[in-house]
């Protein structure tokens, strides 16, 4: 780590979390000309979270307009397509289709399309059973939504390139440096890293982007307010993957369940088929997939696809949504980006519950971030 002396390291900017979000932020903040260092609890960037979703670049069809799900997502998508295609990271513009099984489900679609278009979706419209099975012969369905601009992104290829991007403008990630706990003092935060070689460092801003352990972070933080920080529930998403080749081009989607999109098919950039996530509310977190689940991927894919062939499916694997509002509540929040006028600190930013659409939010919610601090800053000089 850069700088140091016997009473610590001194910093400008510390970004906890070296997941997709971290990354985004501690990107933005670099570009914002900031001195930025990212610790990481882990071996390996983004291995958690980010590793571990569906890879769909989100057109934000789903969320309340004006939500920060709404915004950050349609802005993200924009901004990801062209970060892609300027970086040269693999991703497609495969488009999606939301497919309603019968004429009570077409009402959903309808209400999704008025969404849709509130949010500022380009190119959403609705289509018959016939038009779905001249697009794609093996979906079955009433009607469906076409999304086209809901596509995939390779997620380890977009990591690399802000981790790249950091580094270029002088910012410094550290692996195997997991943050312990911290103090919120007068003139910003102090933190305490572990690891093998343990160090005290301060900072006048700190950016909590620690996914699940977000929660963790500021629970040991002195000094925060601890009705600031949100409940915190899971809810595991499995995937299971299909043998054999993949029974459409675009990505096809129920309507959603609660908490989750439903079990949909997605497609990975080599083309191959899987299926999820589906919804798990769950008390600690763990990644095993359960095969006895797939009797219910069954039911739930030939609703759209009929001819999917018995024992094809495989346990694959499973992400964990990091979420403020549980099964009681319906499962369905927006993210929660506590900025110093809510952490009642200048030098603390923490984020919670940052769920899909997250990967398509991120370089939009990277630049939030720092427009929310220099926002603070601004009011406490101006
Ligand atoms: C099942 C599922 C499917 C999804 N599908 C999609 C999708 O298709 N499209 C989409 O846009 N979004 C999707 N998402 C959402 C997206 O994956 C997340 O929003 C995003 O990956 C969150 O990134 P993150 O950086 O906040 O969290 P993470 O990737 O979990 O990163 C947090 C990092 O913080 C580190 N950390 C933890 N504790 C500490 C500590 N004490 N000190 C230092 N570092 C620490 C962790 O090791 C980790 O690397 C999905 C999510 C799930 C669960």
């Amino acid at each position: 780590m850069p700088g140091g002396g016997a009473d610590g390291l001194q910093l400008d900017c510390v970004v906890i979390g070296g997941g997709v979000i971290g990354l985004a932020v501690a990107r933005a903040l670099a570009l914002a000309g900031r001195e930025v260092v990212l610790l990481e609890a882990e071996a390996a960037l983004g291995s958690i979270t980010s590793s571990r979703n569906s890879e769909v670049i989100h057109a934000g069809l789903y969320y309340p307009a004006d939500s920060l799900k709404a915004r950050l997502c349609v802005e993200g998508n924009r901004r990801l397509y062209d970060y892609c295609r300027e970086r040269r990271i693999a991703h497609s513009a495969c488009g999606k289709l939301v497919v309603a099984a019968d004429a009570q489900e077409l009402a959903y679609l309808e209400n999704l399309l008025a969404q849709a278009q509130a949010n500022g979706v380009p190119g959403c419209r609705l289509i018959d059973g016939a038009e779905l099975a001249r697009l794609e012969p093996q979906i079955r369905g009433f009607a469906a939504l076409v999304s086209p601009s809901t596509g995939i992104v390779d997620s380890h290829g977009l990591m690399q390139a802000l981790h790249a991007d950091i580094e270029e403008q002088g910012g410094t990630v550290v692996l195997n440096a997991p943050v312990l706990g911290g103090q919120l003092t007068d003139t910003g935060v102090r933190l305490s890293v572990g690891g093998r070689d343990p160090v005290e460092v301060a900072a006048r801003l700190v950016v909590n982007a620690a996914g699940l352990d977000a929660w963790t972070i500021s629970g040991a933080m002195t000094g925060l307010d601890a009705a600031t920080v949100p409940e915190r529930h899971l809810a595991r998403g499995c995937y299971f993957s299909l043998t054999g080749p993949a029974p459409a081009t675009r990505l096809i989607y129920p309507v959603p369940e609660k908490g989750g999109l439903g079990v949909h098919l997605t497609l990975d950039l080599g083309h191959q088929a899987r299926f999820g996530p589906d919804v798990e509310w769950i008390d600690a977190i763990g990644y095993d997939v359960d095969p006895r689940r797939a009797d219910r991927f069954y039911a739930a894919i030939r609703r759209y696809w009929p001819q999917l062939p018995d024992g094809s499916l495989q346990p694959a694997y499973a992400g964990i949504r990091p979420k403020v509002v549980g099964p009681q509540g319906g499962g369905g929040s927006d993210f929660v980006i506590q900025g110093p006028a809510t952490t009642g600190h200048a030098g603390y930013i923490a984020l919670y519950g940052i769920e899909s659409p997250g990967l398509t939010a991120s370089l939009a919610l990277g630049d939030y971030v720092v427009d929310l601090h220099r926002d603070a800053v601004l009011e406490r000089y101006v």
